[in-house]
């Protein structure tokens, strides 16, 4: 365990998206397995206030938080100990108990529990974030730039660049000099798990299409790729397994691999 928190984290990347419900927890857990997978120690602050649910979609169960003289110790979610938590949700009694705060209470537990985590060695710390922009992003911000923030990635579904809350998006990475690392198209199309032919028959899309890669252009930022409603997906969450080692062959995640 480090003495200093993020001392020993070389990048630290936000997950943003406009609003709830786009995948934004399902992309930063997807993007940690893939990590993972590629050789890397990674973490996820999982500060979702509103939905604390890194914590199901890796299996992780609720335990007690413990500390040592450099802050909480985060959850491993896997035996080589090569991902490790930090979860909001570890901290609540019930998971009602944040809707009520107010304000102020939330920014400054956000902002103890960004800096005080112990997590010791990481290539890549990914920071799961409450959806939209309000004072609990500027107060992780605030937390996270005592150390250095590499830059974002912006979740959205395909529909969505036409929408004010990605425009809200933008203008806050904008106001506050947040680097865009890269958007990443979710729920785009459906992938149908009945017909296996190949991916153009069963790639329907539901939402219209290219709403990411438009969102890109418009911001002059990369676009990562895109990942399909895909029911194995789901599964894969609910049960908290590595969607990557169930689905190796699937076609899926080129985007975010
Ligand atoms: P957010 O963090 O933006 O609120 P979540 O990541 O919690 O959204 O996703 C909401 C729900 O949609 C979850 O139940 C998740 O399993 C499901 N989901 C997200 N993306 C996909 C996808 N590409 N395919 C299938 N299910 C998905």
């Amino acid at each position: 365990i480090s003495i200093n928190g993020l001392a020993e984290v070389k990048h630290v990347v936000l997950v943003l998206s406009g609003k709830g419900g786009v995948g934004k927890s399902t992309i930063t857990t997807e993007l940690a397995l893939a990590l993972i997978h590629a050789g890397k120690k990674v973490g996820i602050l999982d500060v979702d206030l509103c939905g604390p649910s890194i914590p199901r979609m890796l299996c992780v169960k609720k335990t007690e938080v413990h500390q040592c003289d450099a802050g909480w110790v985060p959850v491993y979610a896997d035996p080589k100990q090569q991902l490790a938590i930090m979860s909001i949700g570890f901290l609540l009694e019930d998971s009602n108990e944040a809707v009520i705060w107010r304000g102020p209470k939330k920014t400054a537990l956000i902002g103890q529990f960004v800096s005080d985590v112990a997590w010791g060695e990481l290539d890549v710390l990914l920071v799961d974030t409450p959806p939209g922009t309000s004072d609990e992003h500027l107060s992780v911000l605030e937390n996270l730039r005592k150390h250095r923030v590499d830059g974002a990635v912006l979740v959205t579904t395909p529909q969505a660049v036409s929408t004010g809350d990605v425009r809200r998006e933008i203008t806050f990475c904008k106001k506050t000099a947040l680097k865009i690392l890269g958007i990443v198209e979710n729920m785009s199309g459906f992938v149908c798990p009945h017909c296996s032919v190949s991916i153009e028959h069963i790639h329907f899309n539901i939402f219209s299409k290219g709403g990411g890669e438009e969102l890109a252009k418009l911001t002059g930022s990369v676009f990562l790729g895109s990942v399909p409603l895909d029911p194995h997906l789901t599964a894969t969450l609910e049960e908290g397994q590595d969607f990557l080692q169930a689905f190796p062959e699937s076609s899926t995640y080129t985007a975010i691999s």
